[in-house]
């Protein structure tokens, strides 16, 4: 059956969309992409797309939010099929290609993260909605990074207190409004460095609601990682 539906549907690189060859099926991307990642390196800022020289967010935008850093691995655009892929049509082999080429990402920049991190925790999803999705697409992201980089990845950390509205329908006061509060720590995290791991970096509200719920529950610093960033908008 798999088979078959390698011949209908084959394989494709998640970031380009080239279709794989037999040799680049054993992962998610094409020789080209594997060789010649489009990372957000040094000197560019996820956010605002100014200047940076640690391959994280500007001092300007880290400015702007509770945590202490963040930084991201891909522009949005380069990943947004291989995102779809993943959540929406729920082919985790893509979720773990992305956590394994995240996991690089922090080894080739980020190595100061790697060292300073505590525990990894990851953006919660309300429960109904993960019941729906079948998982949690930023676990199997941790997952794959825990794997790869040995940092602890700490589950069950962080949850929801309510439902929320999908910020993509909200603007940028709604999105605060929305989110405040929505967020529990479920453990003590006195005096723990911690790294929040999210997909996808827009307007960083969720990101920042969670850093705040972290630090009420005593961690220490909270240093944002994320798949993409979709900059200014
Ligand atoms: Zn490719
Ligand atoms: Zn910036």
């Amino acid at each position: 059956m798999k088979n078959l539906l390698n011949l209908i549907f084959p394989p494709r690189c998640a970031v380009c969309g080239e279709v794989l060859t037999l040799e680049e099926q054993k992962g998610v991307l094409c020789k080209k992409c594997g060789e010649e990642l489009p990372y957000f390196s040094e000197n560019i800022c996820p956010h605002c797309g100014g200047e940076t020289n640690n391959a994280g967010f500007c001092e300007f935008c880290v400015k702007a939010y509770a945590f202490d850093s963040a930084c991201a691995a891909f522009p949005y655009e380069t990943v947004r099929d291989a995102i779809h892929l993943f959540k929406y049509d729920g082919d985790k082999r893509i979720g773990h290609g992305l956590g394994e080429v995240m996991a690089e990402y922090l080894l080739k920049y980020h190595e100061e993260l790697l060292v300073k991190t505590d525990v990894m925790v990851s953006v919660p999803l309300h429960p109904k909605k993960e019941k729906y999705r079948g998982f949690n697409q930023t676990h199997i992201l941790c997952e794959k990074i825990s794997e790869k980089t040995g940092l602890i990845f700490e589950k069950q950390a962080l949850g929801r207190k309510r439902e929320t509205i999908a910020q993509s329908e909200l603007n940028p006061e709604e999105r605060k409004m929305n989110l405040r509060d929505a967020f529990i720590a479920k453990k003590d995290f006195a005096g723990k460095r911690i790294l929040l791991v999210d997909d996808i970096f827009t307007t960083g509200t969720t990101c920042n609601e969670c850093a705040k719920e972290l630090y009420r529950a005593g961690a220490k610093e909270v240093m944002v990682f994320s798949l993409s960033a979709a900059g200014t908008e």
